[in-house]
């Protein structure tokens, strides 16, 4: 496992203000390294310590010579979709908690980061986010403002945050109208709407394909729809189908629907072969979603398929 300062790769600025070295930790009070009322939170980054492990990385202590990659913010958890598997609970949540945006400018303006990676909730529906993200673009000046959304907006909305932001990655849970509807009570063909549009006027999308027990059967399909955007990127992203289905694969159900999920996605992969390379569309998986698949390097290397990569 590679060694890293998590902290000085993707730390995480949640909504009250409380700074974490990633966001798969975030809420555990003990990863806490110190909030934005802290005068010298840029201190403790340096002289942050926790014995961490994970499927992306190994946490070690940050050194001389370790720059800061990029910084993780979480406006508030305000959102209109209400799916099933969030990973902050928003819909059930009746909170109006929202980062004290005065105090976010400052750290930002002491830790000076050259890309700031946007989350909520949705930060589009979210006013006051907007604003903080237009003072930091013009104050700040970041090489780049990454938002992560589920891009269920209009395209008018995709004109505007294509202005305001450099990176999109718009998240699916399902491509077609019923599955996706039954995971976020949402519309799928807006969202495809908003991603040719961010498209069209970025050149680039990276796409966030969730794996539920509901939508893995249509991992495949979704590739069919993604292969053709041009310097893109999907990553297929783990959430942890363990918990949902205790050991599935000793399940004869279970087993049967993942053995059949595999064989169309294999074969959405070679179809797509040509369009991988022609198109400049990279295809990732997160660490238990390749196995869930059925990807591996070796099946990659027998058929010869283009930019594929594990985490
Ligand atoms: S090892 Fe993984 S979970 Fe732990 S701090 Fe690093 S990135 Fe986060
Ligand atoms: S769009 Fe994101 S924040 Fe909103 S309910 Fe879905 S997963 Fe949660």
């Amino acid at each position: 496992m590679k060694e890293a300062p998590c902290h000085f790769v993707r730390p995480f600025l949640d909504r009250f203000g409380d700074l974490y070295p990633c966001c798969f930790v975030n809420m555990k009070p003990e990863f806490k390294i110190g909030s934005v009322d802290d005068e010298d939170l840029l201190d403790k980054m340096y002289s942050y310590d926790k014995a961490c492990q994970c499927g992306f990385l190994k946490f070690r202590k940050w050194q001389k010579g370790d720059k800061l990659n990029l910084l993780n913010i979480q406006t508030s958890l305000s959102c209109h979709g209400k799916c099933a598997v969030c990973y902050v609970s928003a819909p059930l949540k009746k909170e109006n908690i929202e980062l004290d945006y005065e105090k976010a400018y400052n750290f930002l303006e002491k830790l000076n980061p050259n890309v700031l990676y946007y989350e909520g909730g949705e930060v589009p529906i979210q006013k006051k986010a907007l604003e903080f993200v237009a003072q930091v673009k013009k104050g700040i000046a970041p090489q780049k403002l990454h938002l992560l959304t589920n891009g269920c907006y209009n395209t008018n909305t995709a004109k505007t945050l294509s202005d305001m932001f450099t990176d999109f990655t718009v998240s699916y849970m399902g491509i077609s109208k019923n599955t996706y509807y039954h995971e976020t009570m949402l519309d799928v063909d807006v969202t495809k709407n908003f991603s040719v549009e961010v498209h069209r006027r970025t050149g680039k999308i990276g796409f966030r394909y969730i794996c539920t027990p509901l939508t893995m059967i249509e991992a495949g399909d979704f590739l069919d729809f993604a292969a053709g955007f041009k310097d893109s990127h999907v990553i297929y992203a783990d959430c942890d189908i363990n918990s949902y289905a205790k050991e599935p694969r000793a399940i004869p159900y279970w087993s049967q629907v993942i053995r059949r999920c595999q064989l169309r996605f294999k074969e959405s992969l070679l179809t797509n072969r040509e369009k991988l390379l022609q198109f400049n569309f990279k295809v990732k998986f997160e660490p238990r979603t390749a196995g869930l698949l059925g990807v591996s390097k070796e099946l990659v290397d027998k058929f010869k398929i283009p930019n594929v990569d594990f985490y």
